[in-house]
């Protein structure tokens, strides 16, 4: 994996973010593999294409492309946040990459996938509309609020300058491939609540008393639910029989 960035193909753009755009997509086309099939036939889509960046023309995966030259931090400005809404409740929203490039010497410093089924309205942020002076007045954005995705749900591909390993990628990819299964947004968002959950505990072996300390936050982010326990021990299950983690007696349970 090469990781730096051409300028000389984008000599001829003048606008700053114009050459920012045709860099990354450029890189993305020489270095990226496909993370759901392992090819390497990511292709650009034709321009103005409102779908996606790229396809992958093996497994017709589609990824929208974001860059910026500075590191991702919590959040990271999407587009036009009803557009958004309207791809998620149609599921057609294309999985997400992001690249993050040092602007001095435009070394990579980080590329990561977000997988499209780690998208639910909970991690969309409505931003405030432009001003009635603005060009596009009262357009209303987002951001993507990446401190509330969980690890598994961040693949990365080089971080921090460092290139991961190809089949790490591939084996995290296809870890949550499960959670596109799951149909319901209220259900999704509840495994995906509980998953983060573990996460917090920082630990691969754990017990359900550990996930239990989560309750009064759980019961927050879902108020309609007044069963939480069994919440959480169902979703420990169902995590269970989708491989992401097991059993190892009574209430012990180790991530996978
Ligand atoms: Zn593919």
């Amino acid at each position: 994996m090469d990781l730096r960035l051409r300028p000389k193909i984008a000599e001829a753009y003048k606008s700053m973010s114009q050459k920012a755009r045709v860099l990354s997509e450029d890189w993305v086309s020489r270095n990226v593999y496909c993370p759901n099939c392992n090819c390497e036939q990511i292709e650009r889509y034709d321009n103005n294409e409102p779908v996606a960046d790229f396809i992958c023309e093996e497994c017709d995966e589609d990824y929208e492309l974001k860059s910026a030259g500075r590191p991702a931090g919590t959040k990271i400005v999407d587009g036009e946040y009803k557009t958004m809404l309207r791809r998620l409740k149609s599921a057609t929203n294309p999985n997400f990459f992001f690249l993050n490039y040092h602007y001095a010497d435009l070394s990579i410093l980080n590329f990561f996938v977000i997988p499209k089924h780690f998208f639910t309205h909970r991690i969309i942020e409505k931003r405030n509309p432009l001003a009635a002076t603005a060009r596009r007045a009262d357009w209303v954005g987002c951001n993507i609020l990446i401190k509330d995705i969980p690890h598994a749900g961040r693949i990365f591909y080089v971080r921090n300058g460092f290139v991961q390993k190809q089949r790490e990628v591939i084996r995290t990819w296809k870890k949550t491939l499960f959670l596109r299964g799951e149909k319901s947004p209220e259900e999704k968002g509840w495994m995906l609540d509980v998953m983060k959950c573990i996460e917090k505990l920082d630990a691969k072996a754990f017990s359900i008393v550990d996930v239990y300390r989560f309750e009064g936050e759980l019961a927050r982010k879902h108020p309609a639910n007044n069963h939480v326990k069994e919440k959480i021990r169902q979703q420990l299950q169902i995590l269970r029989d989708r491989e992401y983690l097991e059993f190892t007696r009574r209430g012990e349970y180790r991530l996978i």
